[in-house]
């Protein structure tokens, strides 16, 4: 890939990663942990999701399992070839299996998860572990400030609602 091309591919990876920020975002309004996710085939998105598993009651329910379910009910196939997963976090271990099995080409990732990412920071599951039957190419660090800050806020202002009642008390209320 020469330089030209190398700035272009970033710049797709950018736009598609400010897009799952945007999911991100929906997930946050849901009062969900704010992960977003897009599934991309020949630069056209082919699939949404945002992290929802305490409104839907469901473990499974992450930002990058919905992105796939909802490609694969667009595409009418449960395998995603030649398609990149846009994430604003580093893939956990379960999604990280989905991905393998979904057959997706590669992962680009914003923020790292340093408490159970996939993607090197915990487990060595993407770039695909060699016992997989499918190759994964795994990018990260994209918009990764802005990924990670987007978390860093909620967890902020949730340990703020948190205190506040008890401190509301103490003043005499
Ligand atoms: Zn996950």
């Amino acid at each position: 890939m020469d330089s030209v091309q190398q700035d272009e591919s970033g710049a797709l990876d950018r736009r598609f990663m400010q897009r799952a920020l945007e999911l991100a975002a929906r997930a946050e309004q849901q009062g969900e942990v704010p992960v977003g996710a897009v599934l991309v085939r020949e630069g056209v998105v082919v699939g949404e999701g945002w992290n929802r598993p305490i409104g839907d009651r469901d473990p499974s329910a992450h930002a990058e399992i919905n992105a796939l379910r909802d490609a694969a009910r667009r595409l009418q196939n449960y395998r995603l070839p030649d398609t990149t997963l846009y994430v604003t976090l580093e893939p956990c271990p379960m999604c990280a299996g989905a991905i393998v099995h979904a057959r997706v080409s590669r992962v680009v990732f914003g923020a790292t998860d340093p408490k159970g990412g996939a993607a090197g920071s915990v487990f060595d599951l993407l770039p695909s572990d060699g016992r997989f039957n499918h190759r994964v190419e795994v990018d990260g660090g994209v918009l990764a400030t802005r990924c990670a800050e987007r978390l860093r806020e909620f967890f902020r202002a949730r340990r703020r609602a948190q205190v506040a009642p008890s401190a509301g008390a103490g003043d005499g209320v």
